[in-house]
């Protein structure tokens, strides 16, 4: 589903070449969840975002279900990324739009829907995460655990095939933290979705992922199915 060969990322800082990933070459099968685990500036972050090329890599390919992600003009960027969602930590909303226009907006900017479609598809969002009541409060009224399924709900709108989650649950307490593991856990079921997701928390790891990389300044240091990787608690 998504395949890196021989990708490496480095940035420009004050005219010094950083590296933040070495030459990497990943696959990550379709319908898995996919965890990577690493501390602070592994290079975690830079990783996701070249899947939905939100960084260019340096050098190598990225494939994502067969297509060269490296190799896509802006016209055919924007359909690729309708078919990627992600999350994050701070659940990035709008705060000035209600819950049920945070989760239509990307359906508004794809502009291939009618407004009917477009309430009927946010109000079935809605009810799949548990807010259908909150559809027309603003962010600041919500939970983190709430504003966090928001953000899923807005992340599945375009109906994407993958999930992107860049520290999803670290601003959540624990409790917090499992609900919402746990409805990735089911999307994932039910929607056949692949889920990338990067954590510093090996519980994280432990509660939802089938395979995990870890990261360390720039490398993945180890991979594999998550009962192998992690053996000894
Ligand atoms: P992680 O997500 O694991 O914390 P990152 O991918 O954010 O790691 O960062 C990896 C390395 O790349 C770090 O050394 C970081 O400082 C550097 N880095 C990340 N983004 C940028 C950027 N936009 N410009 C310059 N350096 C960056
Ligand atoms: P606009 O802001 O374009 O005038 P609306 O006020 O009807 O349109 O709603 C904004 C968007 O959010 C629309 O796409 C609409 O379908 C959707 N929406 C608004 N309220 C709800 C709700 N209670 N349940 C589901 N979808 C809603």
């Amino acid at each position: 589903m998504i395949q890196f060969e021989g990708v490496h990322k480095t940035y420009k800082v004050s005219g010094r070449e950083v590296t933040a990933l070495e030459t990497c070459n990943l696959h990550i099968p379709q319908g898995q969840i996919f965890g990577l685990i690493g501390h602070s500036g592994a290079g975690k972050s830079t990783l996701l975002r070249l899947i939905n090329r939100l960084e260019e890599p340096s050098g190598g390919r990225i494939l994502v279900a067969d297509e060269d992600v490296t190799a896509l003009n802006a016209k055919d960027l924007r359909r690729f990324r309708q078919g990627l969602g992600m999350i994050f930590q701070h659940f990035n909303l709008l705060a000035s739009k209600t819950v049920a226009d945070n989760v239509a907006m990307p359906l508004k900017l794809a502009g291939e829907h009618s407004t009917a479609q477009i309430r009927e598809r946010v109000a079935m969002l809605l009810d799949r995460v548990g807010l259908s009541d909150h559809a027309l409060k603003y962010p600041a009224q919500l939970s983190g655990g709430q504003k966090q399924r928001v953000g899923i709900a807005r992340a599945l709108a375009t109906e994407p095939k993958i999930l992107l989650c860049d520290e999803a649950t670290s601003a959540l307490d624990p409790q917090t933290t499992a609900q919402v593991l746990q409805l990735l856990n089911e999307l994932n079921r039910e929607l056949n979705l692949t889920i990338v997701l990067i954590t510093h928390e090996m519980d994280v790891i432990r509660r939802v992922c089938d395979q995990v990389a870890v990261m360390d300044a720039g490398l993945i240091v180890e991979q594999g199915q998550v009962a192998d990787v992690f053996l000894h608690p």
